[in-house]
């Protein structure tokens, strides 16, 4: 499987990059009239076939996929100080649609470009690998308090606070949301704090942004292990 870029594709087929031709020829060893998969990244896939100019390949056929949560899952992440590699493979390969790095109350490193072009990559290699359908996007870094001041979209918001904060699991919560609004889904975010923990005074303006505060269970977690947990509980009932 190799991950193109919409405009790689042409009606005559798909035009290759030169990594995209080492990967090909070097690592997997495809030869002339070889098959792989194309994926655009926007949710299409192709079954496609080496020609005998190795930057170009002929489309086959499209191949229909679903390997998408049924809605767009939003990730705001306090930064971490370490550990960001892994929380961006794991949540992509868990089904993030958006990942917003977000500078707290209690965390204002900002990352460097050079960091965020290696989190995309990693997204991108990890996409790959779980076989997604959308390369999951990662936005560059704003605080999180502007961000809850940017206009409202039609979501459902949560925010991760420790047990004595948030009287209702997530797990629950997203039970009972299902159960009341049937079929309707609606896109999620939800929000993470970083290793000391969101301020009180960014909890109230979550609150006040229609964030509901929940729980993860009753053992406090590392900023690096909670989006993976949050993650998989959403997917979950996402997918029941
Ligand atoms: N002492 C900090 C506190 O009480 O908030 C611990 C912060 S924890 C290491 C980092 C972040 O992970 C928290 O801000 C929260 O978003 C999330 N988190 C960790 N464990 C959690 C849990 N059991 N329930 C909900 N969120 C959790």
């Amino acid at each position: 499987r190799v991950a193109i870029a919409p405009e790689q594709l042409q009606p005559e087929g798909i035009f290759l990059d030169r990594p995209q031709q080492h990967y090909l020829s070097r690592v997997l060893r495809l030869k002339e009239g070889d098959r792989f998969i194309a994926m655009d990244g926007q949710g299409q896939w192709w079954l496609a076939q080496l020609s005998e100019n190795p930057e170009f390949a002929t489309v086959l056929e499209s191949i229909p996929v679903q390997t998408e949560l049924p809605v767009s899952i939003t990730l705001i992440l306090a930064l971490p100080k370490n550990g960001w590699d892994e929380v961006v493979r794991q949540t992509t390969e868990l089904g993030v649609t958006t990942l917003v790095p977000v500078l707290s109350d209690r965390t204002v490193l900002k990352p460097s470009p050079n960091k965020l072009d290696r989190w995309r990559r990693i997204a991108r290699e990890a996409a790959e690998q779980s076989e997604r359908q959308i390369l999951p996007t990662i936005l560059d870094p704003v605080t999180f308090r502007d961000y809850l001041a940017l206009p409202e979209t039609p979501l459902e918001r949560y925010i991760c606070v420790t047990r004595t904060e948030a009287p209702h699991l997530l797990a629950q919560v997203l039970a009972s949301q299902r159960s009341s609004a049937g079929l309707q889904l609606s896109p999620l975010e939800i929000a993470i704090g970083p290793e000391g923990g969101w301020t009180p005074g960014e909890v109230e303006q979550a609150i006040a942004s229609n964030f509901q505060p929940v729980s993860l269970g009753s053992r406090i977690l590392r900023a690096v292990t909670a989006p993976a947990v949050a993650l998989s509980v959403i997917a979950a009932a996402l997918e029941m």
